[in-house]
C-alpha cells in the first residue's frame, strides 16, 4: 500500500547534481543540471514557464534540444544513443521566475504554486519545473549561489558553506533518495543547534526572518522535545539536519528533514506547542516513509493523531474528546457526495 523509498545510503555519485544561481531581487535563474537517465530512446522534460534551455549533452556530446512545448507549459525533448545501458545528461537551462507574491493565501500555497522570488523570499517548490526531474525517487547535490544578504536552504545535509564578495555559495546533500527539491531563499538570520536525540546527533537550524530572530530559541527548544518524543515512540529520526524556515507566505508545509512555516505564523505563541510537532512528526510519517498519492493521503490522518490529537491527550481527557466532538461536527456538515 505504502509507497516506501529505500532509507540507506546509496553510492556516493548524486543521480541529480544540480548548480543554480538566483537573483532574487531581478528573479533570474541560471542553472546547469548533470542528471543519470537509464537508456532509452528519449528524455523528456518540462521546465516552468519563464525557462529554457540553453545547450544539452548526451554523454559529454552536445546534442539538439527539440521543443515539444508551449510557452504556458515549456517541454523538451532529448534523443539517446542506443550504445549504454544510462547515461550521463548535462543541461544547461536559464529565464525568469515568477515574482513571490506574499498576499497569495494558504489554499493557493496548498496547490501546485510555480517558482517564485523575491527579496522577502524565494520558493521552488517540487514539481514546479525548476529543474529537469530524474523521473523517479533520486538523490540530489544542489550548489545554490545567491547575493551575500540572501541565504538559501533545501532539503539534505549542508555541505560547503562559504560568502566571497557579494557573493553567497551553499551545498546541500540528500542521500536518501527523495521524491523532489524544494528551494527555499530569504533575508534569513541563521541560528543553529547540535543535539543529542537518544544515540543519534541532529543539527538544528532557524532560518528566519530578522524580526523573528528573537524566537529562534524557543523553537529550537521544542524542536529537540519533538524530535525526541517520536525518536522514542517511532524509531530514530531519519535525517541527520531539521531546520524551521520562515517563508514570506502563509505556508504550513512539511519537507523532508525541515519545515517551512508562514512569518506571521510564527510569531503566534501557541504554534511551538501545536503546528510545530505536526510538522516534525511529517518526518517520519508523508516524508521518511513516503505517501502513494494514488492511494490516498494516509500520512495526514496519522499525524495528525499522533501528534494534534496526542497534544489535546496530554492536556486531558475534556481536552481530547472536544477535539473528536469537533471532527464528527465537521464530517456531519459535509454534503453526502
Ligand atoms: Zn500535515
Amino acid at each position: 500500500m505504502l509507497a516506501c523509498a529505500s532509507m540507506t545510503s546509496q553510492a556516493s555519485v548524486p543521480e541529480l547534481d544540480l548548480s543554480v544561481t538566483i537573483n532574487s531581487g531581478a528573479n533570474d535563474l541560471s542553472a546547469e543540471a548533470i542528471l543519470i537517465v537509464e537508456a532509452g530512446k528519449k528524455y523528456v522534460f518540462g521546465l516552468a514557464p519563464g525557462l529554457d534551455v540553453d545547450t544539452a549533452e548526451v554523454d559529454a556530446v552536445e546534442v539538439p534540444v527539440r521543443k515539444i512545448g508551449n510557452a504556458a507549459q515549456p517541454r523538451f525533448e532529448l534523443k539517446l544513443p542506443k550504445q549504454f545501458s544510462a547515461h550521463q545528461l548535462r543541461i544547461r537551462y536559464h529565464g525568469h521566475l515568477l515574482k513571490l507574491d506574499p498576499a497569495s493565501d494558504h489554499r493557493d500555497t496548498l496547490a501546485s504554486l510555480p517558482p517564485m522570488a523575491s527579496v522577502e523570499g524565494s520558493f521552488l517548490p517540487t514539481g514546479s519545473g525548476w529543474y529537469p526531474e530524474p523521473g523517479k525517487f533520486f538523490t540530489y547535490r544542489l550548489t545554490i549561489q545567491t547575493s551575500a544578504e540572501q541565504i538559501a536552504v533545501a532539503p539534505g545535509t549542508p555541505g560547503h558553506e562559504a560568502l566571497t564578495g557579494d557573493t553567497r555559495k551553499a551545498v546541500f546533500v540528500m542521500d536518501h533518495p527523495i521524491e523532489g527539491i524544494d528551494l527555499m531563499i530569504g533575508p534569513y538570520v541563521l541560528k543553529e543547534r547540535v543535539v543529542s536525540i537518544n544515540t543519534a546527533t541532529v543539527t538544528l537550524r532557524t532560518y528566519f526572518h530578522p524580526d523573528l530572530a528573537d524566537l529562534a530559541e524557543g523553537y529550537l527548544d521544542a524542536a529537540t522535545t519533538y524530535l525526541t518524543r517520536y525518536s522514542n515512540q517511532i524509531g530514530a529520526y531519519p535525517y541527520s539536519h531539521f531546520s524551521i524556515v520562515s517563508s514570506p507566505l502563509p505556508t504550513g508545509l512539511g519537507i523532508s528533514s525541515l519545515t517551512y512555516l508562514g512569518r506571521e505564523v510564527l510569531k503566534l505563541p501557541f504554534i511551538k506547542t501545536t503546528s510545530l510537532g505536526h510538522e516534525v512528526l511529517h518526518n517520519w510519517w508523508g516524508n521518511g516513509v513516503f505517501v502513494d498519492p494514488g492511494q490516498g493521503n494516509w500520512s495526514e490522518g496519522l499525524t495528525t493523531f499522533m501528534a494534534d490529537y496526542t497534544f489535546k491527550e496530554d492536556e486531558g481527557p475534556e481536552a481530547a474528546k472536544a477535539m473528536r466532538y469537533g471532527w464528527l461536527r465537521d464530517r456531519q456538515a459535509l454534503p453526502r457526495g
